[in-house]
């Protein structure tokens, strides 16, 4: 069985991290199915290498090759910070409505995390990945736009908002919520994961974040029944396998340091979502080995949760893990869990042996430091 996966090589140690991690993930496949099944990868042009092959940061011809796609994969791919073009990360998500932003984080052993009990991390963030503050409606202060906007707001609706404020705009609708929601409940009814905690600061944004967490309870009651109940249905001795609750934003960071055995699944909107990913990785020391997809309803587009990393770029120095588990995800959503096994153990068997990338090196005490290419190298031999 063949599988075609568009690939992106990315910016910056787009194509270090490549280099060395494809051949890790070929491998694995090789090696759990001896030849029956393989990757067929092809590739698509975007980010700086497109701009030099054909003038374009983002060609037409990737857009129409992605629409239609089952299976992509991504490197990082650069934005410039307050100007210059939009980015293009941003931009992919919109046009191929990649909703779902998902990122397991687990901890991987022998690596020195900022707190005590890593090990009792094993989360998977769900975030809405198309709406919120990213959907990009946001006018600076002074422009014609913004002025007409806060006018509008003043004359029309009497809310009072100084005239020299930049306007940004939080759309939040009922079935960008619901399916982002459905997406995470269905994954914990799957992998029979005890509980879905939706993350919102409705006390705060009521129309926005609030009605994210109502919607979510919605679908949960609705879509659910058999399968989901709220901590109050908990305390009064319902037995339903999964728990759907809710937490605020502020008090979420709090718990996921105090209490992270708690938690499991976490649904919640883009702002959120983005913070509260980082913030895990890092509690698990683990950012150079944080792997995530961005799905649609068709599109599987997988990446490496890191950016372009600049100052590494072509030093070979990059961490290739976070490309490999993003690679070992697609493996598991294809439904190949030997290979996808096959990989995990590779890593926790090459970090125990303590011979890692200089980032983890940092965080391990009594490493060696190797290359990306012979990180690489070693966990194929590590398969
Ligand atoms: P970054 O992730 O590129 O770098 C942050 C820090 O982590 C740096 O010190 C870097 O050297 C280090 N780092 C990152 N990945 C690493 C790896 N695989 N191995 C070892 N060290 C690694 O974040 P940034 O500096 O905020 O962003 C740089 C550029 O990347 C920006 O243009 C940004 O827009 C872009 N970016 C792209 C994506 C994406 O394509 N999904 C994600 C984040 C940032």
């Amino acid at each position: 069985m063949e599988k075609t996966v568009f690939w992106i090589e990315g910016d910056g140690i787009g194509p270090d991290v490549w280099k060395a991690g494809r051949p890790v993930l070929d491998a694995a496949v090789d090696k759990a199915y001896g030849g029956a099944r393989k990757l067929v990868w092809k590739e698509l042009l975007a980010g700086e290498k497109a701009f030099k092959e054909v003038g374009e940061y983002l060609p037409q011809a990737t857009v129409e090759a992605l629409t239609t796609a089952e299976l992509a994969f991504k490197g990082p791919l650069g934005t410039p910070v307050g100007g210059g073009f939009r980015s293009l990360n941003v931009t992919l998500r919109q046009v191929l409505d990649l909703y779902a932003c998902i990122r397991p984080i687990r901890y991987f052993q022998g690596i020195e995390s900022p707190v005590k009990r890593p090990d009792l991390v094993d989360m998977i963030i769900f975030r809405e990945n198309t709406e919120d503050v990213y959907a990009g409606i946001e006018y600076a202060t002074g422009t014609p736009e913004a002025k007409r906007l806060i006018a509008f707001l003043r004359d029309e609706l009497g809310a009072k908002v100084d005239e020299t404020a930049g306007i940004g705009i939080k759309p939040i609708t009922p079935a960008g919520s619901k399916r982002l929601v459905r997406k995470a409940i269905q994954h914990a009814v799957d992998h029979k994961k005890p509980s879905v905690t939706l993350v919102h600061k409705g006390n705060i944004m009521k129309y926005t974040e609030g009605a994210f967490r109502a919607f979510g309870y919605e679908v949960a009651a609705q879509e659910f029944a058999a399968q989901c109940m709220t901590e109050q249905d908990a305390a009064a001795g319902g037995t339903k396998p999964i728990v759907v609750k809710d937490r605020i934003a502020d008090n979420m960071f709090q718990v996921a340091l105090m209490r992270p055995q708690d938690y499991s699944v976490i649904a919640t909107t883009n702002l959120n979502g983005d913070y509260i990913s980082d913030a895990l990785a890092a509690q698990v020391g683990g950012l150079g080995l944080a792997p995530g997809v961005n799905m649609s309803e068709k599109l599987a587009f997988f990446e490496p949760t890191h950016g372009t990393a600049p100052g590494i770029a072509g030093k070979d120095k990059a961490n290739p893990g976070s490309l490999i588990l993003s690679g070992a995800m697609l493996l598991e959503h294809l439904g190949w869990h030997e290979a996808a096994k096959l990989i995990h153990d590779s890593m926790d068997k090459t970090i125990s042996e303590k011979k890692v990338t200089v980032d983890l090196a940092d965080q391990i005490p009594g490493a060696t430091t190797i290359g990306c290419a012979a990180f690489g190298e070693l966990l194929a031999k590590n398969l």
